[in-house]
This record gives C-alpha cells, structure tokens and sequence, in this order.
C-alpha cells in the first residue's frame, strides 16, 4: 500500500494486474501513456470474460435450456451493474451498445430525427471528438437544422458566457463532452444542463473520457443522455452505454429493427418492445457486457476516490517535470482536467516524436486526436498527448522525460 496527499491507499502493484504491461517493446520496458485511446484491460476482466466462454456461452433470451437461462443471467447482471456505476434511475435506461460513437448515432438517428426540424439548432463545443460532431452534422444536413458552436477560453476551458448566450427557440439540443480527450479539460456539466434546462433543452454528455476518472451519477448531473465505451474504463472494446432518462426513450422510435426489439410481428404490423430491448436489436455482445461488469467490480474495488487522487498526484508529477524540459508546451491549463496531457516539444513535428519514442517502448499518441476542429482552432496541425490510467506511474513519467530529451538530442 501507499498512502497518496490525501491519506487515501492505493495498492502499489495494481501494474501486476495488467499482464500486457509486462512486456518489452523494441527491447525497452513498455511505458503505455495512451490510455485515453484505449485503456489496457486487468486480469479479473480477461478471466471473465474465458470463464463466460468457457462455461456459460449460450444466446440469451431465447433458450429454455440452462446454459441459455445462465447466459441471460450474466447479461441482465452487467446492465443493472451499469445502472449502479452511473446511478440511473431503472436499468430499462441502460441501452447496450458498441461503444460511444454508436450511442451518440443512435441518439442522433432516433432522438434527433424524430424531433427536429428545418432551421431547429444544436449546441456543441469546439472540443468535441468527431463522434459528437458528424453525427450531428448528418442530422442536421437530412432535417435542415444548425449546428452552433461554443468556444473556448485562452485556458482551454469552455466559454460559459457565450454557452448561454447560444440558445434561442430553435434550439433543440445540447450535446457536450464530459472530458476532452485532448485538453483534458472537465466541463461544469451540472451548470451545463441546469442552462440548458432553463430553456426546456435536452443534454447529451459523451463521458467517453470521464467514466474511467471521475464518479459520474447521471441523476445529480441531470443530463438526459449520458453515452461511453467499456473500452476507455478498463473494459472490453465493442459495448458501449447509451443512458437516456426514461420518458424521453421512450418517446423515442428505435433506430435498428431485428430479433429481441419486437413484442409482435406480423405482415400488417409489428409491435416493439419495451426498454432496453427496443434499441437492442439482434445478438448482443455478451461477453463483452460481463467484461464491462468486471471492469466496474474492478474500478470499485479499488474505489474512484483512490483512483482519482492517484491520478491527480502524478498529473502534478508529471506537470512539473515535463515543464522543466526546454521548448515544451502544454495545451489546455484548465483547473479541473483529467490525466490527459497534449503538448508540443519545440517544433518538432508529433508523429516523429511518437515514432522515435515508440523505439524506447514509449507509447503515446499523435495528431488531431479525433478533434480536428480543436486542433486547428489552436493553429497547430497536429499536437502530441500522453494520458494516464489507474497503472500509470511515476516511473512511466520519468521515462517520458527521458524519452523526450532523446528525441531532442536526435532531432537537433
Ligand atoms: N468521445 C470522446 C471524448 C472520445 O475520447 C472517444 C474515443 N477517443 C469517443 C467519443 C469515441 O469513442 P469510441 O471510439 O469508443 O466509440
């Protein structure tokens, strides 16, 4: 155990429960800072997800056979473990899904197309992910609404004042991230929505980059839609979350017809199911919801308050080394961040920087990051980012360090 500033204790060796991290790359000790691509997943998600395989496979829903019944078991156990992780009210407000991209598509598809209309408004930000860009943009091209954007501080933080001052009576619908994947900025979501409330509009949040750093409970944040994948949070790729309030999903049409969405169906009609099975149409991922199950057991086992004192110790670590090399530059100084840190090393270019570190067994990440939006509004073609996960180190901060001085020497 260690005990962090703030008295709170964290086990030293969680790194042992990530077997991918014990390897070495291109000769050198992986050092793996691009958790917020995608975070690497512990043994207990690994093993459960073979054991699910190994005993348990069968389809749900449809079998009066053991193996089916235990599968659907599991299954219906992952949702009202999401439903808990994230304090929504039923998990009939859980919908599966493969990961944020398609929660926000669907939202987009079902919510959006059945609700607005010619020269109706969106409101994003400029530090979107595409994911909550194009499928807006989609909708907004077929019905022939707007999308209003908002802007951002010099710090990286949003710029509430313009915020409020986008709504007027075609606005529709906010749609706003909970983290930027590459300032690490944390937006004031309650004050988001309580704006936005205030001028009857509806939220959406993309926690893609909260749920694996902050405690996110949906009912206190008051959005309407809350969307992330399993992926980010230590669990597998291919689901995702769409929460959604339960009077508003159920006013909405599904998006996907198929097995399991339907009460009925004939050839003069079909009637839907009820949630969540309305928006789950066809064979879901089920392994992949136990994984998810175990990724949050594992998360709250360890606890949020733990996790998130961990990661605020080595982002000032990290700030304070990484400040002290010559010619580096940190983008986004906003006060409340995750442990996301973009950044440029003089003028050299990130991919060549990501190229050589990844010779020393440094993985990190380079570009526009999926926010080409963002990094253009920063005059820059392309940024480099490091981020952290509940394994991260000191240790993975001095090697950047070191790493970063090498390519220097190298690029001089
Ligand atoms: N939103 C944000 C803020 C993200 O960081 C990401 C992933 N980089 C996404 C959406 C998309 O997530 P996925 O690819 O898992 O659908």
């Amino acid at each position: 155990m260690c005990v962090l500033q703030w008295g709170i204790r964290m086990r030293l060796d969680i790194h042992k429960d990530f077997p991918i991290l014990d390897q070495n790359i291109h000769g050198r000790p992986l050092v793996y800072l691009d958790s917020a691509a995608s975070s690497q997943k512990p043994k207990a998600v690994i093993e459960a997800m073979t054991h699910y395989y190994e005993h348990d496979h069968a389809n749900i829903h449809r079998g009066i056979y053991t193996l089916s019944e235990r599968a659907t078991v599991l299954h219906d156990q992952a949702r009202d473990r999401v439903k808990q992780f994230i304090n929504a009210k039923s998990s009939a407000e859980i919908i599966f899904v493969r990961g944020t991209t398609e929660a926000i598509n669907l939202a987009a598809h079902s919510y959006g197309r059945s609700q607005l209309r010619a020269g109706d408004e969106i409101i994003v930000s400029v530090m979107e992910h595409h994911a909550n860009i194009v499928p807006w943009q989609m909708l907004a091209a077929s019905v022939g609404a707007h999308i209003k954007v908002i802007p951002l501080l010099p710090t990286g933080d949003l710029d509430m004042e313009n915020y409020a001052s986008l709504f007027s009576p075609r606005t529709r619908l906010v749609a706003i991230t909970h983290a930027s994947n590459v300032l690490g900025t944390v937006n004031p979501i309650k004050k988001i929505t309580a704006i936005a409330h205030a001028h009857h509009v509806p939220v959406l949040v993309d926690g893609a980059q909260a749920v694996p750093h902050l405690s996110v409970d949906v009912q206190d944040l008051d959005c309407d839609f809350y969307v992330f994948s399993a992926h980010k949070m230590y669990g597998p790729t291919g689901i995702g979350v769409l929460y959604g309030k339960q009077a508003l999903l159920e006013n909405m049409p599904p998006w996907q017809g198929g097995g399991d969405m339907i009460a009925q169906v004939s050839f003069s009609g079909t009637t839907y199911a009820p949630l969540p099975a309305k928006f789950e149409a066809g064979t879901p991922a089920i392994a992949e919801a136990i994984g998810l199950h175990a990724a949050i057991d594992y998360i709250e086992t360890i606890g949020m308050p733990a996790i998130m004192a961990h990661e605020a110790a080595l982002m000032a670590y990290a700030k304070t080394r990484l400040g002290d090399i010559p010619g580096f530059r940190f983008i986004g100084m906003a006060k409340e961040k995750v442990g996301v840190i973009a950044f440029t090393l003089d003028d050299i270019h990130p991919h060549d920087m990501g190229t050589i570190l990844d010779r020393s067994g440094i993985a990190i990440r380079a570009g526009h990051h999926c926010a080409m939006p963002l990094v253009m509004s920063l005059g820059l073609p392309a940024v480099a980012r490091v981020s952290f996960g509940i394994y991260s180190r000191r240790a993975d901060v001095d090697a950047l360090v070191k790493g970063l001085y090498a390519v220097k020497k190298v690029l001089a």
